[in-house]
């Protein structure tokens, strides 16, 4: 068996993760004091949504539905910093979401953590190396990737999300969710000193990570366990040169950990009431290091989707109406989570020697620089997650890689090591293509889910006070891909009040600079005045009466 070790591309950040030891005190004691910041109780009042997790995904999660002005209730089973060897690493598709969320600035998530910008990678093997840079040029100089204490980040959301006065983030263990004739109603939690509670909301969203338990009534429970993440502190070492020495005595401090990692498909059981997210939902091999992105993408998909509805009370209809989040979300996450499991399985240690020449036409490939190298590493780094560019690059470096067995002499047994190759490829990729669903990953748009609309009964636009005027144009966007998308339904739905109700003085616009609300920008006006403004007698229906306001109130 060739050992991993010999032939695997070492894949490392430029940047160290860890700053000098004061550094890191002065941050840990700032730390200490955020468990009390985070926990917060306004058990009052009704709640939107139950959060289940306060990670990556809950955390983020809360934040931009709390914004959103959802009542929002988060039960964490730990609100004391994680400490854990996973997510050490945010790519710069997932740093630029997390922008997108509000969840980072000037001051944010990857602020006075010890964050360290992450350019790319440098590659490793036998004695050769190369440098990977992330393709970053057409971006903001902010823009690269993060590494950091995984623990930290997670506080820093979660001390975010619990900002907002109507997030209420309490720390309690989910034992089970409560079911009625079929819908999830909500959950019973444990509380730190053993009691025992009941929430209720119209939604549950269940982010409880890579061990959940929950996630079994929810969606197949099949988890594959290939291998485990082995960790160790490293001190003052300069990588790569003196990695051996610092590796040998950290190894004989002993100061290992371990994580396992799961592969987990996303296959849900369209449950009304409850949606998963995060790991909890989908998990792939962490070798690319994509989780954290795939989880903020799927978070601020959900609140696309979530946003022009008002009320969550029609369990049923909104669960239909998530089956586009299945398949919204598949392009991007089944790209980063076929390329994680087409890399694990190349690079794990294999004596096929058709499987060694992939593994050295894969970093000859990447050597090649141009287009060779900036394509796969932005497939990576989240910056452009195609299927279409993932499984191309894929081949390219198969053909590569016979081309190299082939040339200048081809002899029989080269041949057969190249058909094996390509073989081998087929066999690597076809499998885990197959099991993210063809249609889904290249043809999103086959799938009769992309066209889920909103459920039209009833619906409202939930603004959530302030809107900052920035919000504004991609909020008119929405609405209008929205009314185009009722447009195709709605013939027979008359206008009601409800449906007029956001456009009235609630609306409070705000301008960030000043922070003062400007006046309303939509004056109330019944539909009735709406429909004669426009020369209409009758009813109009509800994509041509949001069409003509927007039309005519943003022109004027
Ligand atoms: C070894 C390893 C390395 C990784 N490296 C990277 C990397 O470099 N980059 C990257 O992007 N991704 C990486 N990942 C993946 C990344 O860590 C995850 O995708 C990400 O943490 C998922 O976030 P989450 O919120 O779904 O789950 P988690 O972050 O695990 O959060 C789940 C939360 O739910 C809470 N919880 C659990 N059960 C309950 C309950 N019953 N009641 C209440 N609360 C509960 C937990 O306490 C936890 O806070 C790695 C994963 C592994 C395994």
């Amino acid at each position: 068996m060739v050992a991993l070790g010999a032939v695997i591309a070492t894949l490392l950040g430029f940047a160290l993760f860890y700053g000098l030891k004061g550094k890191k005190k002065s941050i840990d004691s700032s730390m200490k004091s955020s468990e009390n910041r985070i926990c917060k109780s306004d058990s009052g009042k009704s709640t939107d949504i139950i959060i289940v997790g306060a990670g990556v995904a809950g955390s983020a999660l809360a934040y931009t539905l709390g914004k959103d002005g959802r009542r929002v209730h988060v039960i964490e089973r730990d609100l004391r910093q994680p400490d854990r060897i996973v997510g050490e690493l945010l790519q710069p598709g997932g740093y630029l979401k997390l922008v997108e969320l509000g969840l980072e600035g000037k001051l944010y998530c990857v602020s006075d953590i010890d964050a360290q910008n992450v350019y790319g990678y440098a590659l490793y093997k036998d004695g050769k190396s190369t440098k990977l840079s992330y393709p970053l040029g057409s971006f903001n100089s902010n823009v690269a990737g993060r590494s950091f204490h995984h623990g930290r980040f997670v506080q820093r959301m979660r001390e975010k999300a619990a900002s907002l006065p109507n997030v209420r983030m309490e720390q309690g263990t989910v034992t089970s969710l409560l079911e009625r004739n079929g819908t999830i109603k909500g959950v019973e939690y444990k509380t730190k000193t053993g009691e025992k509670h009941t929430a209720y909301a119209p939604l549950t969203v269940v982010c409880d990570g890579c061990c959940s338990n929950l996630r079994r009534n929810l969606c197949n429970p099949k988890v594959e366990i290939p291998s485990c993440f082995v960790g160790l502190a490293l001190e003052n070492c300069i990588i790569p040169h003196e990695l051996q020495t610092a590796f040998i005595s950290a190894t004989e401090k002993g100061n290992m950990r371990t994580m396992p990692n799961r592969n987990m498909p996303a296959a849900p059981y369209p449950t009304p009431g409850a949606l998963l997210m995060g790991d909890a939902f989908n998990m792939r091999h962490p070798l690319t290091g994509g989780g954290m992105t795939v989880a903020l993408s799927d978070v601020i998909l959900l609140r696309d989707l979530l946003r022009p509805l008002h009320s969550l009370d029609n369990a049923y209809s909104l669960c239909k109406y998530f089956e586009s989040f299945y398949t919204l979300r598949k392009p991007v996450a089944s790209t980063i989570n076929t390329l994680a499991g087409a890399l694990y399985k190349v690079f794990s240690a294999s004596s096929d020697p058709a499987r060694e020449e992939i593994r050295q036409a894969c970093f000859d490939y990447l050597r090649l620089g141009g287009v060779f190298s900036s394509g796969p590493i932005s497939i990576l780094s989240g910056l452009n997650p195609r299927p279409l560019g993932l499984v191309l690059h894929f081949f390219t470096v198969a053909v590569y890689g016979v081309g190299r067995l082939l040339i200048p002499f081809p002899s029989p047994k080269r041949l057969w090591i190249g058909a094996r190759l390509i073989s081998d490829a087929s066999g690597i990729i076809f499998p885990i293509i197959k099991a993210e669903g063809i249609t889904q990953m290249f043809f999103p748009v086959a799938v009769p889910a992309y066209y889920r609309a909103p459920p039209v009964k009833g619906i409202q636009i939930a603004l959530a006070p302030p809107i900052l005027y920035e919000d504004l144009t991609a909020f008119i966007e929405k609405l209008v891909s929205l009314t185009d998308l009722i447009g195709c339904k709605s013939e027979d739905h008359e206008l009601n009040t409800n449906i007029a109700s956001p456009l009235s003085p609630s609306l409070e616009l705000k301008n960030e600079a000043n922070d003062s609300p400007a006046p309303p920008r939509f004056p109330p006006k019944s539909n009735l005045e709406v429909a004669s403004d426009f020369g209409h007698e009758d009813n109009l229906t509800v994509a041509e009466a949001y069409r003509c306001r927007f039309i005519k109130e943003t022109c004027e």
